[in-house]
């Protein structure tokens, strides 16, 4: 989730005086690295999945689950066997990293995956391997699930348990729900987030969801607040439900991927390619229907995670005028991008944005082009939340700690990522954040290859997604609506475009500028398996780019299924996780038709989603009949075979391009 450094951090009030210092040497940061790699070339694709999970624990007696905080117990085993494989000379498979909730660990693979196409047949198998690594250190009755928690909030929701101190002067949250032994200790980060997020915006953060009403929901549905509470009194809106604390958002679960680019070029254009794809995947991808313990009306985690770290002070949300702060922000700290970065895409940008003169200048005269030193520009009108007493002098040109700070809890649906300054083997990189994690390593993978798989096709076709930013801010809202999948209408382009000039970042004058024409409105079947006539669809996309491609056999099945799986999702013949739980709730029998899941449905529901995880038992109605043909490891014939061809293309290409061309007449 972000920048782990050591060192004591600073509160709110201590990190105040420093924030123009911080923001200066971070630009400055920036624009040194930015010079210093910008010629970087000839990067492969490397590409990693992120996956959170949730470590629960069954009294089976009571007939209920709980969160179990022992991340940090379990991180200290898997590091201290990390260290002991790094020290002898032995490839990491996986790495473990913590997360926000003293309940979550993240796991990645070890190493990336390469650019082969048989990288996709071993991602699944990477995955299910990962989630046994944890598995073989859980006490009896736990488990770990690739989910958010339904009942975070609810009433004793932790083991062990916890209580709130919402009167502590020096509590971190100070919720009357979340309890501040939920947050990930071992390491300050967390804890001094939660704190510097609620000093900032002057308040404990407020977030209202709006509850699924059901035929007994009372009408006006009014949360329960535990204990009397000022903030919540006045926050709670009716008909919502009500949360305080930034783990209600940073304590669900999430489905990253991050790639790698050829260079800054291909990074900055894929950045925004896949920005209009993110509110596709987030409704394709929806999993997250209760909160606290209540049906929700919506299907995903987005908003919630929006406001779960919402700092703006009042006059920064526009409800007093402005006095101490400089702007007037529409959006959290964790939303979608407002820009597009690449040269090209500018006539896209139709949201105005805010941003301190002096930073912009800062950049141009560091000679950072307008596209890139708006970006940065806007994501700098963000202070910095996490700063560290010993670290705050600096080698600008070694170190790019403060740039990191701000970028790293700037919580976007892309993001952008600049090598860091000390590992050369890495390079400009891009993140594709908005997927919500799914139960199975199946759906998982799949959905990892097929975002990966379309950064393909964006590059080999040189396909164009662009939409007017601001559609893409609404698609984001729409995909969050319960069942968006099935009955959500989703701005995209109409037909096919691709952009015919080169990646040359100087020149913008061949681009087209943006047609309201070329917007139309489309649900998600006709996006991902095309619209009948104008649209292809993503995946008759990427089985098109696969068709020309070299794929062994068993990589090709195992794409196939995924890709047939995510039909299926997208036509609803296949039910999202949201959908599923949504319909177990109703069909339980304690299930009184008035929102509340109560213990013994959150029991039985993450039984049934334990074994479907596990692979105990089959739940077509979610996965379909799909079985892909993972492997370990790449067979070294198959990847002697790829590796040939690919030397074979780029001799092929060199040749090509040493001859005289003979369309050039001059
Ligand atoms: N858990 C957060 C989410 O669900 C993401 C945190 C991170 O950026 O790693 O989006
Ligand atoms: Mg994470």
């Amino acid at each position: 989730m972000g920048l782990l450094t050591l060192g004591s951090p600073l509160s709110w009030d201590e990190t105040y005086p420093h924030i123009d210092y911080i923001k200066k040497h971070g630009i400055a940061q920036f624009i040194m690295l930015y010079h210093r790699l910008k010629g970087r070339q000839g990067d492969q694709l490397k590409w990693g999945d992120e996956i959170e999970y949730t470590i629960i624990k069954y009294d089976h007696e009571a007939k209920k689950v709980r969160v179990s905080n022992r991340a940090e117990e379990l991180l200290n085993r898997l590091r201290a066997e990390e260290e002991v494989n790094a020290m002898v000379g032995t490839e990491n498979r996986f790495l473990w990293r913590p997360e926000f909730a003293a309940y979550m660990v993240e796991g990645t693979p070890g190493v990336p995956y390469g650019g082969l196409m048989a990288c996709f047949n071993v991602v699944e198998s990477n995955m299910i391997r990962r989630r046994a690594e944890i598995v073989r250190l859980l006490k009896k009755d736990e488990s770990v699930l690739s989910i958010s928690f339904p009942s975070l909030g609810a009433p004793d929701f932790t083991v062990p348990k916890s209580v709130v101190t919402p009167e502590d002067p020096d509590g971190a949250g100070r919720s009357i729900f979340f309890p501040d032994d939920a947050i990930f200790g071992g390491h300050p980060r967390f804890k001094n987030l939660v704190k510097n997020i609620r000093g900032r915006r002057g308040e404990k953060v407020c977030i209202n969801v709006p509850v699924f009403k059901d035929t007994n929901t009372p009408f006006p549905f009014l949360d329960k607040l535990p204990v009397p509470d000022v903030d919540a009194e006045r926050n709670a809106k009716p008909d919502h439900i009500y949360m305080d604390h930034m783990g209600f958002g940073m304590g669900c679960c999430c489905l990253q991927v991050t790639f790698q680019a050829v260079n800054v070029e291909e990074a900055r254009w894929l950045y925004d390619q896949l920005t209009p794809i993110t509110p596709i995947l987030l409704a394709l991808s929806a999993s997250t229907p209760i909160f606290k313990s209540y049906l929700a009306d919506v299907d995903s985690r987005w908003d919630i995670i929006s406001a779960s770290v919402d700092d703006r002070t009042a006059e920064e949300r526009g409800f007093v005028p402005l006095d101490k702060n400089k702007f007037v922000l529409n959006k959290s700290r964790y939303d979608s991008t407002d820009c597009y970065i690449y040269p090209c895409s500018v006539g896209y940008n139709d949201i105005p944005l805010e941003f301190d003169k002096k930073i912009y200048q800062q950049l141009r005269e560091g000679d950072i082009d307008e596209p890139l030193a708006k970006h940065i520009a806007h994501m700098f009108i963000r202070d910095p939340l996490q700063v560290y007493r010993e670290r705050l002098e600096q080698d600008d040109s070694k170190s790019t700690e403060h740039f990191e700070t701000i970028q790293s809890s700037n919580w976007m649906n892309m993001r952008f990522k600049p090598p860091p300054p000390d590992a050369s083997e890495i390079g400009w990189r891009v993140e594709f954040r908005p997927t919500e994690v799914q139960l199975t390593d199946f759906e998982n993978a799949a959905y990892c290859c097929f975002v990966v798989l379309l950064t393909r096709v964006i590059v080999s076709f040189r396909l164009t997604f662009l939409l007017p930013i601001s559609k893409v801010t609404e698609n984001m809202k729409r995909a969050q609506k319960r069942d968006a999948v099935l009955n959500g209408k989703f701005f995209f382009r109409r037909g096919l475009a691709n952009c015919d000039t080169p990646p040359d970042m100087k020149k913008t004058a061949n681009c087209k500028t943006p047609d309201n024409n070329d917007v139309v409105e489309m649900a998600i079947a006709e996006i991902i398996n095309g619209d009948g006539h104008e649209f292809p669809g993503l995946v008759p996309l990427i089985r098109q780019f696969l068709d020309s491609a070299d794929v062994d056999v068993d990589t090709r099945c195992t794409i196939s299924q995924y890709l047939n799986f995510i039909q299926k999702r997208a036509s609803g013949e296949i039910q999202t996780l949201a959908h599923w739980m949504r319909e177990f709730v109703h069909n339980h029998s304690e299930y009184k038709q008035d929102s509340y899941v109560n213990d013994r449905i959150i029991y039985d529901l993450c039984k049934s989603m334990d074994d479907i995880s596990k692979g105990i038992s089959h739940c077509e109605k979610l996965l379909g009949c799909f079985r892909s043909k993972t492997e370990q490891l790449i067979p070294s014939a198959v990847r002697r075979a790829e590796e040939s061809l690919i030397v074979g293309k780029a001799l092929r290409k060199a040749s090509a391009a040493s001859k005289p061309s003979t369309n050039n007449t001059s």
